[in-house]
């Protein structure tokens, strides 16, 4: 039956992360997977993950099905989270799915049930998976304009008049905060310019929300998504729980949704469950459960705000140590680190150069020069800024 079958294309982010497994050398770092590591090397559980396991442990009388939608308390508290507590409750839907990854695919099958002559926009560069995800629903994917590669910053003009040249038939994908991979994220002004532009398109605003909490604060990370999607008639957005409450491996997120009407939202919303019927049926329980009980205690919430923030402060840390170290060794400004948001920045490191930190100094970067700040500990900066002066002089 499979005897002509040819093997999939690698998936970049997995295959660098097995060939640094397999990498022998003492020195290795691992920059590429986007895992937040403590300066011990570690990426450990928060201790009100690990409260809340136990609690449920102890408490949990059933493993019998949960309902469609998944845990109502967790979808209810990630609203609040992702929205705000004042989120407008008539027309937003949630629903809980495997991870942020499981969301981008239900909400892509659903935009191609729709509409499948939709065209997506993804940030150039966007997150490796955004594409194929997206492909694989069907769906044509272009390009927007985003990173100046010169300035490291948002190319603010250029995105604004590509996306002034779009429609209703179009779907415009935006990182909530801490852009992967850049690390350079939309100010509130261009926030604003977007939910104007989107209102006088109607092109459908698509928000991924991956990194909640790692670049200011819960808060402030929010602060564009809560603008835009307080104003505009229709939105889709996903969201992820592995990161900011550290549980990769659990696949919790949520896939949220507005339509123009709750009639719309509820149709939508139907779409979505009968996709997720077709597929996996019902998520997984044990992690939601976990965010629920984190966000509805205020003890374990208080303790999880407190881990999460001091994880955050260990990236910028980091990334001032870095910027310090790289100055030092370069006559070049290297300002937007410490200016960028969230795990990642892209720092203009060429692909030889990528590839000679590989092969010289058994260092792992993407190809497209993606650093993870947050798997650098800071006894490993100086060996980082060594091997890239090293290389770079090549
Ligand atoms: N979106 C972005 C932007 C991401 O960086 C990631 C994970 N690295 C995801 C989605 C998928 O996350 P999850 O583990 O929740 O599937």
């Amino acid at each position: 039956f499979f005897e002509s079958l040819s093997s999939a294309p690698h998936d970049p982010i997995m295959a660098l992360s097995s060939l640094c497994l397999q990498d022998t050398r003492s020195q290795k770092l691992d920059l590429g997977i986007g895992v937040y590591r403590n300066a011990l090397g570690q990426t450990p559980v928060f201790d009100a993950v690990k409260a809340a396991e136990q609690s449920l442990v102890a408490a949990q009388d059933s493993k019998a099905y949960v309902g469609m939608q998944g845990h109502l308390g967790f979808n209810r508290a990630m609203t609040s989270l992702i929205l705000g507590e004042q989120w407008e409750t008539s027309r937003v839907r949630t629903l809980q799915t495997p991870g942020a990854s499981g969301a981008l695919r239900l909400l892509a099958d659903l935009i191609a049930r729709t509409n499948a002559d939709a065209t997506i926009w993804l940030s150039d560069p966007s997150y490796t998976n955004h594409e194929p995800i997206f492909r694989a629903a069907g769906l044509d994917v272009r390009y927007y304009p985003y990173f100046d590669a010169a300035t490291k910053q948002v190319n603010s003009d250029a995105m604004i008049a590509q996306l002034s040249q779009l429609g209703t038939n179009d779907v415009v994908v935006l990182h909530g905060c801490c852009h992967n991979p850049t690390g350079a994220d939309m100010s509130l002004e261009l926030w604003q310019q977007v939910t104007e532009l989107s209102l006088k398109t109607g092109f459908l605003p698509f928000i991924d929300m991956a990194y909640q909490g790692f670049g200011r604060s819960l808060e402030e990370d929010a602060q564009g998504t809560r603008y835009l999607t307080t104003r505009v008639p229709s939105f889709l957005l996903a969201s992820s729980c592995s990161k900011n409450f550290g549980l990769y491996r659990e696949r919790v997120g949520v896939a949220m949704m507005a339509g123009h009407s709750e009639k719309a939202s509820d149709s939508m919303l139907s779409q979505l469950l009968s996709l997720a019927r077709n597929s996996y049926t019902m998520p997984p329980d044990h992690g939601a459960a976990i965010v629920a009980a984190i966000l509805s205690y205020e003890s374990l919430k208080a303790s999880w705000q407190a881990e999460l923030s001091h994880m955050t402060q260990h990236i910028q840390n980091t990334r001032k140590q870095l910027r310090q170290a790289l100055e030092h060794r370069f006559n070049r400004d290297y300002s937007f680190i410490e200016q960028h948001q969230g795990m990642f920045s892209m720092l203009g490191i060429d692909t030889d150069s990528v590839h000679r930190l590989r092969t010289q100094k058994a260092i792992y970067l993407l190809d497209n020069g993606r650093l993870n700040l947050a798997g650098l500990a800071p006894s490993q900066i100086e060996y980082f800024a060594d091997s890239l002066f090293a290389v770079e002089r090549m």
